[in-house]
């Protein structure tokens, strides 16, 4: 088979640069020689360059959504003990993992004692979100509370709100470990029912319903916000002793021996 002189080589990676196909730039060598060891026509070379580009692109794009996601640990059903956690059903998160709850703008509400596993399944599934190609935000109750009164106090409350707006996945971990203040409240339930029907919420939290108007400051608004929350959610309590604490007492057991 005759070969590209050199000169059009170097002219075919110009125009692949030119075009944004960084990948097929790369690889058009290699595939090339495999291809002619092959005696491979035209178009397959040309089906494998294509392919090649976009898995490196979705690829790519999977690794920016997970950094955009801001997840503050990586964590995976892979690396969950769900025998350490009966009270959690596996079959459950696995259909979960798969994110029919997204489209169907559903919420998944976590709740349990510190320790036993809630940002560890929330921050997996939201994962698997991200390798789908739904745009996710992980934030810590505490974290979004501070960015919102900030945002107001700075007038850039719209732009935060219309960021929060185009996601298809909202977290927000860790619900009731400080109370918030009336503006923080206020702020906070602003941003539940904004996504309420149109951006899927994975909320964790160590508090009972009953205790949540501790946190929220109002009756009124503690009702408001459970009612957008938990209408079309699934609640999943993750019942039992703290892993971390089962954890450090196997290890020390361990070293003790
Ligand atoms: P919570 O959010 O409920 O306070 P975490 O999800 O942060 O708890 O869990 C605490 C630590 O223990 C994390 O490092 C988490 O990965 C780990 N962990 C908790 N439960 C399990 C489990 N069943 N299998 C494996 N690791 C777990
Ligand atoms: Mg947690």
């Amino acid at each position: 088979m005759k070969r590209l002189e050199a000169k059009s080589m170097v002219l075919l990676k110009h125009h692949l640069k030119a075009l944004r196909l960084p990948t097929i730039n790369a690889e058009c060598d290699k595939v090339a020689a495999q291809c002619a060891t092959d005696n491979v026509d035209h178009l397959s070379y040309l089906l494998q360059l294509c392919e090649l580009e976009l898995l490196e692109r979705e690829r790519k794009a999977a690794e920016r959504r997970m950094k955009a996601a801001k997840f503050p640990t990586t964590k995976s059903l892979a690396t969950f003990d769900f025998l350490a956690r009966p009270s959690i059903n596996k079959i459950l998160m696995l259909e979960l993992a798969r994110c029919s709850f997204i489209d169907e703008r559903e919420n998944v509400l976590f709740i349990g004692n510190p320790g036993t596993g809630k940002s560890h399944l929330a921050t997996a599934i939201a994962s698997e979100a991200c390798a789908k190609g739904y745009k996710v935000r992980f934030f810590r109750v505490t974290e979004l509370v501070t960015a919102l009164i900030e945002a107001r106090d700075e007038r850039t409350l719209q732009r935060l709100k219309s960021l929060l707006g185009k996601l298809d996945l909202l977290v927000l971990d860790e619900l009731g470990y400080v109370p918030a203040t009336k503006l923080g409240a206020e702020l906070l339930f602003d941003v539940i029912a904004t996504a309420y029907e149109r951006t899927s919420l994975i909320v964790t939290t160590n508090l009972p319903f009953e205790n949540w108007t501790e946190v929220l400051g109002s009756e009124r608004l503690t009702g408001a916000t459970l009612d957008r929350l938990t209408h079309r959610c699934k609640i999943i309590e993750t019942k039992g002793e703290s892993y971390r604490l089962k954890d450090a007492t196997a290890r020390s057991r361990t070293k003790k021996s």
